[in-house]
């Protein structure tokens, strides 16, 4: 393209933009109206406006703040524009009598309405011609000026013009929906008179067709990638020394009806050459991990190796607690390996890993580090696998290729994802979801309660472990840091320890070393403490039955998922428990709306879509899957009413015309090939 240096071309491939086409899929972010001139005497504050003008008095005022003022009026009635920065030229600029016509919002100030700091432009020859289009505003990047980017893109509308891009949907449309080039040539430069409002929520029609081809490019990345592993291969992995059937005999519980269809599931997919891909979801206490486990229990007995990995120490000195329980006595070999085991013992756990002798390996990320070297891995276990990055599960699928052959990949998340998104969002994976609790378990009595009740709280607590029951204080999410969470927990502990001299309150924080974490969990979990006070370390599952009543601070913060997840610790016995929430007045509407739904709602599925609702997509993926995404139009929340067609569209495309998928992928997805690994 014409004006395109080396600088240039650098600074825009920041953005992702290497071709013309990638430079017509980078839409504007918003519109300006700069198509009519506006009488001064019908403005109103907030408005965003061109006006045009006659220069009546300029002064530099020193109230406040030195600035310059000027006044433009055009007949119909007056503006004052602010300036609080001027260089002494451009003051000379503004004289009275010449004609300024100006962009900028319109605010109400102290003597009438005025701008402040307005584009403007001084109007020599009288009056210019306006445009007749509405003015693209583009996301920019440092050293990317927005005309220069303005110019570009129009530059790249008139390419369009004779070399129209491919539209890879134009058979499947219905007849009512713009074309591709149509869509693009209007967003660009959508002419006066355009539905601005529609345009600026991002519903217009045109802006829905360009949302709709990306997440079609989206889910197909994924589903190519699916169809991609089905070529891999994997061992299979079959029960033939028949310990399944000692295990369940052992068990002090059948398994519910729902996991036993997820395990069916599981085990299917693991008998095969091909490698599972997998994603289990399950609310919180619905028995995931007895499921995982059986599935580690089949690799062992088939004489393969199996990787079970958590994102806590906390959580690992859990899973590794149940795996020896259930899998010791049928003479597996369950090791655990985290940033914890060090030294001797630490050679000792990698050298029967390397030797094939440990058949489960319970861990944190150390799995994957240098150093550990798996002889057999055929299976590998994430938990919680929001909490994991991309690349650390690429990482430990790594360990497990051996030549042609990769491991079997079986993914849980506690934090439900709405079907139609996860057919986006995790369309590389198979999905299975145990959608019942375990028999016996009594819903979580919810409430929520302002913070002046803490008085009454701290009574309450007292009673219930008086009656030889224990509680959870769950502290302020003051802000990200862990630091400054510990310290409050801290202090919270101290205040509760003198208000309740005859309990035993434990604390337990992010910053404290991942033994002494283990240590007090333990002494709760075996109830030598009446009280833990904690930070949201405790989030993700750590089981301690006995613990009926949670109490959470500063509810108002934290995201419905999180406090689903927290409140998912009490309700584990066969009580009826209670999980009351906090707040500190005055509650935003949102906030309101929030505790609402966590209080009348215990299904973590409709949790998940009331949050996705309320705060996008990131809190429910976890951040990082969302951003690996990359989505550049399309808004999972906004545009989910599209996903379903979504589905059906990128489904037949790959059945009816298979040569459109490739090159529609790589309009949308340039950068994304770390996630294609996976
Ligand atoms: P999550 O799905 O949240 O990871 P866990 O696997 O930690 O849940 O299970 C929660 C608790 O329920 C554990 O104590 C587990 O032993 C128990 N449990 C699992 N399955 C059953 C079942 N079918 N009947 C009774 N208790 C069960
Ligand atoms: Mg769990």
């Amino acid at each position: 393209m014409k004006g395109v240096g080396p600088k240039l071309a650098e600074n825009l491939l920041r953005m992702g933009v290497e071709r013309i086409g990638d430079l017509l899929c980078l839409l504007p972010i918003r519109y300006e109206d700069r198509t009519e001139i506006r009488p001064l005497g019908g403005l109103k504050p907030g408005e965003k406006v061109l006006v045009e003008g006659e220069l009546e008095l300029a002064e530099v005022v020193f109230r406040h703040r030195r600035s310059l003022l000027c006044r433009i009026s055009d007949g119909t009635g007056a503006i004052v524009l602010r300036f609080f920065h001027f260089r002494k030229a451009q003051q000379q600029t503004l004289s009275r009598g010449v004609r300024l016509r100006c962009f900028g919002n319109v605010r109400a100030g102290p003597t009438g309405l005025e701008m402040i700091h307005p584009e403007y432009k001084i109007l020599t020859a009288g009056s210019e011609p306006l445009t007749n289009v509405m003015t693209p505003i583009y996301p920019t990047t440092e050293g990317l000026q927005q005309q220069r980017l303005r110019r570009l893109t129009q530059q790249a509308v008139d390419i369009l013009e004779h070399v129209p891009l491919t539209d890879y949907l134009r058979d499947q449309l219905p007849e009512d929906w713009p074309t591709l080039n149509q869509a693009l040539r209007f967003l660009h430069g959508p002419p006066q008179g355009s539905e601005l409002d529609l345009l600026l929520h991002g519903t217009h029609p045109c802006q829905r067709r360009m949302a709709l081809e990306e997440l079609v490019a989206q889910r197909l990345s994924l589903r190519q990638l699916n169809i991609r592993r089905m070529r891999s291969r994997a061992t299979p992995l079959k029960d033939v020394n028949k310990l399944v059937p000692q295990l369940r005999s052992q068990l002090p519980f059948v398994l519910t009806s729902a996991q036993e269809t997820a395990l069916d599931d599981i085990l299917s997919d693991i008998a095969t050459v091909v490698p599972m891909h997998r994603l289990l979801q399950g609310d919180v206490g619905s028995g995931k991990t007895i499921v995982a486990a059986i599935a580690a229990l089949v690799s062992a007995s088939a004489g393969s190796q199996t990787g079970f990995m958590a994102p806590t120490e906390l959580l690992v000195e859990q899973h590794f607690s149940n795996l020896c329980d259930w899998l010791r006595p049928l003479g597996i070999e369950v090791v655990r390996l985290t940033g914890a085991v060090m030294g001797p013992a630490r050679s000792k756990v990698l050298s029967s890993i390397a030797a094939g002798q440990a058949q489960v390996v319970v861990g944190t990320h150390a799995l994957f580090q240098q150093g550990v070297q798996f002889r057999k891995l055929a299976l590998m276990i994430v938990d919680e696998q929001h909490r994991f990055g991309v690349h650390q599960r690429l990482k430990l699928k790594q360990k497990g290729q051996k030549g042609v052959l990769s491991p079997h990949q079986l993914v849980m998340t506690a934090t439900p994802i709405p079907r139609t998104l996860a057919m986006i969002a995790y369309a590389d994976l198979d999905c299975s979801i145990i959608d019942e609790l375990p028999p016996g378990r009594q819903p979580v009595q919810t409430a929520v309660v302002p913070e002046s009740r803490r008085p009454q709280l701290v009574q309450r607590v007292l009673a219930h472990c008086r009656a030889g029951r224990q509680a959870y204080w769950v502290c302020p999410l003051i802000e990200e840091s862990e630091v400054v969470d510990s310290q409050a927990a801290a202090e919270v502990g101290r205040e509760l320890e003198l208000a309740l001299p005859e309990l035993a309150v434990g604390l337990i924080h992010g910053r404290m070393r991942s033994q002494e974490k283990d240590t007090i969990m333990r002494r709760f979990k075996e109830g030598g403490l009446d009280l833990l006070v904690a930070t949201t370390v405790i989030e993700v599952g750590v089981d301690a039955t006995n613990a009926s009543l949670m109490i959470i601070e500063n509810s108002e913060r934290m995201g419905l998922s999180q406090l689903h997840q927290l409140r998912g610790r009490v309700g584990r016995g066969s009580e009826v428990s209670s999980c009351v929430l906090l707040y500190k007045s005055p509650l935003s509407e949102v906030a309101q709306q929030r505790l609402r739904v966590i209080r009348e709602t215990s299904d973590g599925f409709l949790v998940a879509q009331k949050d996705l609702e309320l705060r996008g997509p990131g809190e429910v993926l976890g951040t990082r899957q969302a951003g690996i995404m990359h989505l550049k139009v399309a808004d999972l929340v906004r545009d989910s009413d599209l996903l379903p067609q979504v589905i059906k569209l990128s489904d037949e495309l790959l059945e009816k015309y298979p040569q459109r998928v490739s090159p529609l992928i790589r309009r949308w997805t340039s950068g994304a090939t770390e996630y294609a690994k996976v």
